[in-house]
């Protein structure tokens, strides 16, 4: 085989095209080629789809991938974390790199905000070489310095992609807020975000775990991961009835800890009215500008709240929801996310059914 095929992202709004692309000749040091395994649909996909993030095109989307190596340029012989790597052998990355040495990722240690960053199925035109840079293709390519990972025979390809970027971006949230042991955790959001945030929560210590979401089959998907409560916004429509289900929960005084996975401002509003005083905020879902919203920032004065904020994960956030999935696959079945399996051919459908918000999670099986 001397092409690839991929599903492109041409213009906004409009279909994917499928496209055929060179395969390179040859690697170059500290690259590798690998062949698609599977490859994850997230939101954030539909948002790039919709032009709401500022990318220019054409791009090939998918930034959750696992694939088998085909070819490893010279030099690459471990994986980021030491282990040894072969062809054959099954991986996955971060999509994201960092350049490691700026202001913000070397002095300030906020890679994930270093200004040279670009991220597979994002950042990165597909009309160059080495064009594969995207998840929805049967070959990736992986540029030197990819911090790649090799995934062990007992974890399944399901279990990671049905975690996806969610669970990384969960962690490095909660990492960043702290959770004590026995705290109430209110989650906003049921989708794959809220799902991780929960799982995260559990794992941390949390006492209580409340979710709030819908459709029913994702508040279904919130209860197998252990939340405590779940809270329908179809049955529980205002705001307010969705404060008081809360503080009726917590003895009236609200969360220790609320995290937002929704992404819409009106969610943030309601959740700071969630948050016991003293209480911690995370705003996670805001991935995309949604826009604003009128917020009464006395509330946070007077309840004392901290509100945080968090943007995508390291390579190191990675490597522990990896250990994590391998270790709680029993407890926490990420694996029965995958719920709608598509070729590459039925790209625009597996993306479509990710836009109107129910699915679980779609997947490109190319
Ligand atoms: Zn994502
Ligand atoms: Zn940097």
């Amino acid at each position: 085989m001397s092409t690839a095929k991929a599903a492109v992202l041409e213009r906004f709004n409009a279909p994917l095209q499928l496209r055929h692309y060179a395969l390179p000749s040859q690697v170059e040091a500290g690259a590798a080629l690998v062949r698609t395994e599977m490859a994850g649909i997230c939101g954030t996909d539909v948002h790039l789809w919709k032009g709401e993030l500022p990318i220019t095109l054409p791009i090939i989307l998918g930034h959750e991938t696992v694939g088998r190596i085909e070819q490893l340029g010279e030099g690459l012989d471990k994986d980021w974390t030491g282990r040894e790597l072969r062809v054959g052998d099954r991986v996955t990355w971060n999509s994201a790199t960092s350049c490691g040495h700026c202001y913000y990722c070397a002095e300030k240690r906020q890679p994930t905000r270093c200004p040279q960053r670009r991220a597979y199925g994002i950042g990165y035109r597909c009309d160059c070489a080495p064009h594969l840079l995207g998840g929805y293709a049967e070959f990736h390519y992986l540029r030197p310095g990819t911090t790649i990972f090799g995934l062990p025979e007992d974890l399944a390809t399901e279990s990671v992609i049905g975690a996806g970027c969610a669970l990384n971006t969960a962690i490095h949230g909660l990492e960043r807020t702290g959770i004590g042991w026995r705290d109430t955790v209110v989650v906003q959001g049921a989708g794959p975000v809220g799902i991780a945030a929960l799982a995260v929560a559990r794992s941390a210590g949390a006492g209580q775990v409340i979710v709030l979401g819908a459709p029913a089959h994702r508040l279904e998907m919130a209860r197998r991961f252990g939340a405590d409560h779940v809270i329908d916004i179809d049955d529980c429509q205002s705001p307010a009835e969705r404060i008081a289900a809360v503080r009726g929960l917590t003895r009236g005084h609200g969360a220790d800890v609320v995290v937002e996975c929704v992404g819409a401002p009106p969610a943030v509003v309601e959740g700071a009215e969630m948050c016991r005083a003293g209480g911690k905020y995370l705003i996670l879902g805001h991935y995309c500008d949604a826009g604003t919203v009128a917020f009464n920032p006395h509330v946070v004065t007077r309840k004392q709240l901290q509100v945080i904020g968090s943007w995508s994960s390291e390579p190191r956030h990675l490597q522990t929801a990896l250990e994590f999935l391998r270790a709680t696959a029993g407890e926490f079945p990420f694996a029965a996310m995958v719920s709608h399996r598509f070729t590459l051919e039925q790209a625009n459908e597996a993306l479509g059914m990710t836009a109107g918000w129910k699915v679980a999670k779609s997947v490109l099986v190319p």
